[in-house]
């Protein structure tokens, strides 16, 4: 019997999310959408994946291990979320639609898959390698980050926003990839860099990340040079 929840009307497969990002450090402005979309769009598992950098791009003041044991720890007691370690487990940058068609391959062609991002990220996906399939492997989901318009810059990626879109997030477990949701999660104002500036100018952060990545930024000097 397939199992019937108010999410999920006519299939029995988990929907899994995965959400990448640089996490140098992670703070509310990640955890806190996303476990509201996960609540709205009845994601069964969010998994995070941190990224590494490439070399042209400034890279990030943490180490590899340190971003990913902050992900660690601001996830620890909440069940719904895990860690993927895989693209720093490489030394070289993953692009994401490799890391997405390797996911693919490994929950196999039935389970629907979700990539979660920020409208910041939505705005700049035309540069991303092989941008156009992403849809092949996955759905796309979009959470609204304050101080990012939502008009898209080129006519080619408003034209595959508008031909992919869907509005209601139970279509998401109605097919395994190739849709984009445009989520309507709580608006913070919080950024990585406003953090590691906090930090430098000596300022508290205690209400922008969970209490254990502070107390780990504390106690490995993080954000002070
Ligand atoms: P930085 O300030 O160093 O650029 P960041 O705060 O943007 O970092 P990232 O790790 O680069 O964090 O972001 C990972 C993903 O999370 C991206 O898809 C980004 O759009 C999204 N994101 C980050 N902060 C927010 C936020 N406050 N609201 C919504 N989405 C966010």
């Amino acid at each position: 019997m397939p199992r019937r929840t108010a999410h999920s009307l006519t299939t029995s497969e988990k929907l899994l999310a995965f959400f990448g990002g640089t996490f140098d450090p992670i703070h509310y402005g990640h955890l806190k959408p996303v476990a509201a979309l996960a609540a709205q769009a009845g994601f069964d598992q969010v998994i995070l994946l941190p990224n590494n950098v490439p070399p042209h791009r400034p890279q990030p003041e943490a180490t590899p291990q340190q971003r990913l044991h902050m992900a660690k720890l601001a996830v620890a007691d909440n069940a719904l979320f895990s860690v993927d370690p895989r693209e720093l487990a490489v030394e070289t940058p993953s692009y994401t639609i490799e890391t997405l068609a390797t996911l693919r391959k490994e929950h196999g062609d039935k389970c629907p898959l979700a990539f979660i991002i920020g409208q910041d990220s939505l705005l700049t996906l035309h540069k991303w390698h092989r941008w156009g399939s992403l849809l092949d492997f996955c759905h796309i989901v979009v959470m609204a980050r304050p101080g990012y318009q939502e008009q898209l810059d080129t006519p080619e990626l408003q034209k595959w926003y508008d031909a992919h879109r869907v509005n209601d997030a139970d279509a998401l477990k109605q097919k395994p990839a190739g849709f984009i949701y445009q989520a309507n999660t709580p608006l913070l104002d919080i950024s990585a860099t406003e953090i590691r500036e906090r930090r430098h100018a000596g300022l508290d952060c205690s209400d922008l990340l969970p209490s254990a990545v502070e107390r780990y930024i504390e106690s490995q000097g993080l954000y002070r040079e």
